[in-house]
């Protein structure tokens, strides 16, 4: 058990669930998928961002690019562009499981490798 403020090796804490189960737990610095997890951060999340992160644990991935531009003193530029503002896999704040999400999950036609995702969102 790591120290109160002491970082939670994910990996390591990961290992200690069943192998062929779908996970969610906490301890990150941020949300994000790692491998068949949904691994909580601190922050407040919104239904549908856990939608999102579902879904990558069912094989889908993100339909949005991002880019950053980091501005020194001022921070970063952060562009995101979705291909679809209606699909909760291009848009997780205002987007939608669709019914071609259940169409790709009832014909597996999506890629099943576990996916490592870094979605941010406060
Ligand atoms: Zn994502």
């Amino acid at each position: 058990m790591p120290a109160v403020g002491e970082p939670i090796d994910l990996p390591r804490h990961l290992q200690r669930f069943p192998a062929d189960a779908a996970i969610l737990t906490t301890g990150a610095l941020t949300t994000h998928v790692q491998s068949y997890a949904i691994v909580l951060g601190p922050h407040p999340i919104t239904p549908r961002i856990l939608a999102h992160e579902f879904g990558h644990l069912l094989g889908f991935r993100d339909a949005y690019v991002r880019g950053y531009e980091d501005l020194g003193k001022d921070g970063f530029q952060i562009l995101e562009v979705s291909t679809d503002p209606t699909d909760i896999m291009a848009d997780p704040v205002a987007g939608s499981v669709q019914v071609k999400h259940f169409e790709m999950l009832l014909n597996k036609r999506f890629d099943k490798t576990p996916r490592v995702s870094t979605d941010i969102r406060a």
